[in-house]
């Protein structure tokens, strides 16, 4: 990984564990999921309220896990609010791609913005499922599955 994004990552990582967006309970949630991710015992709750428009008017996050589920939860829900549900999944499949290294060695940064820092874990494949387990819970939550998603 080229320096800059690897100073970024850090950076991102760090702050978003130190001051986690949106990390809160919404209490009549439209949509919900619960996340868990054995391998790492991070656990993600994703609360979402979708409009009759199908946009993502509030979201955010509680439970317990390593930086980088968390960071990469507060990141997601700062992304994804205001957007509809039709943009979240487009942004989800694209953080898939990028962080299975689906989009090979010089991913399009500029278009994922905040998100290219998470390139980095794909050097390392069991934080990819630390990474993903947020955005695998989300979409849970926006098909409105009670069970519980394992990121695998
Ligand atoms: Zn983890």
């Amino acid at each position: 990984m080229e320096q800059e994004l690897r100073e970024l990552y850090q950076e991102v990582i760090l702050d978003h564990n130190k001051s986690p967006r949106n990390f809160r309970a919404i209490e009549h949630p439209t949509n919900f999921a619960e996340g868990y991710n054995p391998l790492c015992g991070d656990n993600i709750n994703i609360f979402l309220i979708v409009n009759d428009e199908g946009i993502i008017e509030d979201i955010s996050f509680q439970g317990s896990g390593c930086a980088i589920s968390k960071a990469s939860a507060s990141l997601m829900t700062s992304i994804l609010k205001g957007k509809t549900i039709e943009e979240a999944e487009n942004v989800f499949e694209k953080f898939h791609e990028l962080v299975t290294d689906k989009l090979g060695d010089n991913p399009n940064i500029d278009d994922l913005g905040k998100l290219a820092v998470f390139a980095g874990v794909r050097e390392f494949p069991a934080r990819v499922k630390c990474a993903s387990l947020a955005w695998h819970t989300m979409i849970n939550a926006l098909h409105n599955k009670k069970e519980k998603a394992v990121t695998e």
